[in-house]
């Protein structure tokens, strides 16, 4: 018998969020239900402290819901231990960060290695995994270079290097361009959407409607809620 995949990637089951300081609780999320097919382009939109942020750490295990259920390539994943989240993290999802997020003192070629020096492959392994993401950004020319050598622009592609060369399942982007001029950031978007095209299930937070527009479906957030 073949095992054949699931269409639906990901399920989001009444997930809610709460976050306490002092006498204040916000609830980020409210009972949020969402699904992503494989292989879907979405793009979620919706204003500044709607809940965004907190529903892409939550779909990127950097958080874990307060209630509700979340499942993700099959399996059940609110329940699980700090531990195994990163695992599943670091093996299942590629995260782009608006701030680019890369180690300073290491090279291009060395901040995309890093997720994968957690991983049992062979050096050489590594290394091919490393030079076929930076290609597909089109960064190798810049492998020995430093992130502050770097415009803005190339350091969010080498990000988006890092967050494909484990061939994640799920590639999630929180405001990419949010630091970019509009070249810059045309040419991120049109990046991801080429990456969209060669298989990758994609979801990213953008205010642009341009960008929002070129993901299949858009999801509206207002006050913690899905609209
Ligand atoms: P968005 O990304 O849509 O701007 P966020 O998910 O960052 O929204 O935030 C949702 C709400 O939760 C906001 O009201 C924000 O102020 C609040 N919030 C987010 N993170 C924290 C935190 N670490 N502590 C307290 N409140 C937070
Ligand atoms: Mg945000």
């Amino acid at each position: 018998m073949t095992h054949r995949p699931s269409p639906t990637l990901l399920r989001l089951n009444q997930i809610g969020k709460a976050y306490h300081t002092d006498e204040v609780t916000t609830r980020a999320l409210d009972a949020v239900n969402l699904e992503i097919a494989r292989g879907e382009y979405v793009a979620i939109s919706g204003p500044s402290g709607c809940g965004k942020t907190t529903l892409l750490s939550i779909l990127g295990l950097l958080d874990t819901p307060d209630d509700g259920e979340y499942v993700l390539d099959g399996m059940p994943v609110s329940g699980l231990s700090g531990a195994e989240r990163a695992r599943v993290r670091n093996r299942q999802i590629g995260f782009v960060f608006q701030t680019f997020n890369l180690i300073g003192d290491l090279t291009v070629r060395e901040n995309v290695a890093l997720p994968l020096t957690y991983r049992s492959m062979s050096p050489a392994d590594r290394e091919q995994r490393v030079e076929r993401a930076l290609e597909r950004v089109g960064m190798l020319h810049r492998a020995k270079h430093f992130p502050a050598q770097l415009s803005g622009g190339q350091q969010q592609r080498v990000a988006i290097a890092r967050a494909v060369a484990g061939d994640p399942v799920l590639l999630l982007a929180d405001e990419p361009t949010g630091n970019l001029d509009s070249v810059n950031g045309d040419s991120i978007m049109a990046l991801l959407d080429e990456l969209h095209q060669q298989g990758t299930t994609i979801c990213v937070v953008t205010h642009d409607q341009r960008y929002s527009a070129m993901a299949e479906r858009t999801v509206t957030m207002l006050d913690g809620r899905v609209l």
